[in-house]
């Protein structure tokens, strides 16, 4: 009882234009920040997250005290629980679902293949279920990845490119989630949006990332490995600065046009649709460090090799211009910029003479 009284508060809106928005992966690097942005505005929000343990449960637990301080309660539990969500779904009556929950990055796919199918297709396939039944039918926004350009190379990536060729199993669950999305729009008419991430970074990030943990061995002076290509060529990445993410998810969400669904007199006009949120300026690895290292006031120690075929691409650079048409989404946010407040939130959060790491977030931009 005292569980469905947090969740109906979290999910409880604080104005009458506003959503309800299931959140899943909240206590994730993108979800807490569209988390945050989406009660600021007035939206009721429900949280939902695992905290797995692929990278640092502090830094989760840490979020989670910020959301939980901003109204956003989360709760503990997997998307693959189905008893769990219909539960959700029968408490609350929710407009969206914001599904950012997955087992991300490529590399941790040739340990853990397993985990990959479980959260990124059968979860997924799971949350579809609940949103079928659902009378009125929630819309759904979620995060693909632009990893399903895969061995693509014809540069900018545009949605309309082929995506037959993923390079990691990481690729090839986001484009089978792509296909299931679409099998569920076409036959029970949910409205689904797909999210073609490219490289977010900023504050709260994710530590298994390259920005991320050069940043902390760069400070430690322990030795970096960049990459480059076999044939010499750069290796760069489209990176995308959160705050702008956040904003092309709000777009996604606020075009989104829910279908009525079964239940209703007409099956609604249900979309269908797929959008690259990226910079449209991809930077070399080289470059990252560069920035990096004037940032940090420290000399990198760096190894070049050459990068092994374990899943990741040589180069990213996503075309917006569908998203920009029709979500009015529009990036301004420089990768110098961007990593100057990742640092400030870094050296922040790990500040060796801060005791207690999860209260130091009072003095970051949240
Ligand atoms: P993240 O790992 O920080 O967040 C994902 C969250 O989902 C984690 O907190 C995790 O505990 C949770 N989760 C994982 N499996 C779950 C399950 N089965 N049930 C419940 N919760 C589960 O990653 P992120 O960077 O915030 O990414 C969010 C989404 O965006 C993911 O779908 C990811 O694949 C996608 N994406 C991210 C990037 C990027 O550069 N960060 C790029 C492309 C796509």
């Amino acid at each position: 009882h005292h569980w469905e009284k947090r969740v109906t508060k979290s999910a409880c809106r604080n104005s009458d234009s506003g959503f309800t928005v299931l959140v899943t992966g909240a206590a994730g690097f993108i979800g807490c920040h569209v988390s945050l942005s989406l009660k600021r505005r007035g939206d009721g929000v429900l949280g939902l997250d695992n905290f797995n343990r692929y990278y640092d449960q502090n830094l989760k637990r840490s979020r989670q005290k910020v959301l939980s301080r901003a109204g956003v309660f989360v709760v503990e539990g997997d998307i693959n629980d189905a008893a769990l969500i219909r539960k959700l779904f029968d408490v609350v009556h929710f407009t969206h679902v914001m599904h950012l929950a997955a087992q991300a990055g490529v590399r941790y796919a040739m340990q853990n293949p397993h985990s990959y199918v479980h959260s990124n297709v059968a979860g997924f396939v799971n949350l579809l279920e609940a949103s079928k039944d659902a009378n009125p039918q929630p819309a759904i926004v979620w995060a693909s990845s632009s990893s399903v350009y895969g061995l693509n190379s014809k540069v900018p990536f545009s949605e309309k490119d082929r995506t037959d060729q993923p390079a990691s199993l990481y690729a090839a669950t986001k484009k089978a989630g792509e296909a299931i999305a679409h099998s569920y729009n076409h036959i029970y008419g949910l409205s689904i949006t797909g999210l073609r991430f490219f490289t977010v970074y900023g504050p709260w990030g994710r530590p298994d990332m390259a920005y991320f943990f050069f940043t902390k061995d760069i400070l430690k002076g322990k030795q970096i490995t960049v990459f480059e290509a076999a044939d010499g060529g750069t290796v760069a990445r489209d990176f995308t600065y959160i705050d702008d993410i956040v904003k092309g998810c709000l777009g996604a969400l606020d075009t989104a046009k829910r279908s009525t669904g079964s239940g209703g007199k007409k099956k609604g006009p249900a979309q269908f649709r797929i959008y690259n949120l990226g910079n449209t300026s991809p930077v070399a690895v080289s470059e990252l460090v560069r920035i990096l290292e004037k940032l940090l006031k420290v000399k990198a120690k760096k190894k070049v090799m050459v990068m092994p075929r374990n899943g990741d691409v040589q180069f990213t650079h996503a075309n917006i211009s569908r998203a920009h048409r029709e979500l009015g989404y529009m990036p301004t946010t420089d990768l110098e910029t961007g990593l100057s407040n990742f640092v400030k939130w870094y050296l922040d959060f790990y500040s060796p003479s801060t005791k207690n790491p999860a209260s130091s977030s009072s003095s970051s931009s949240w």
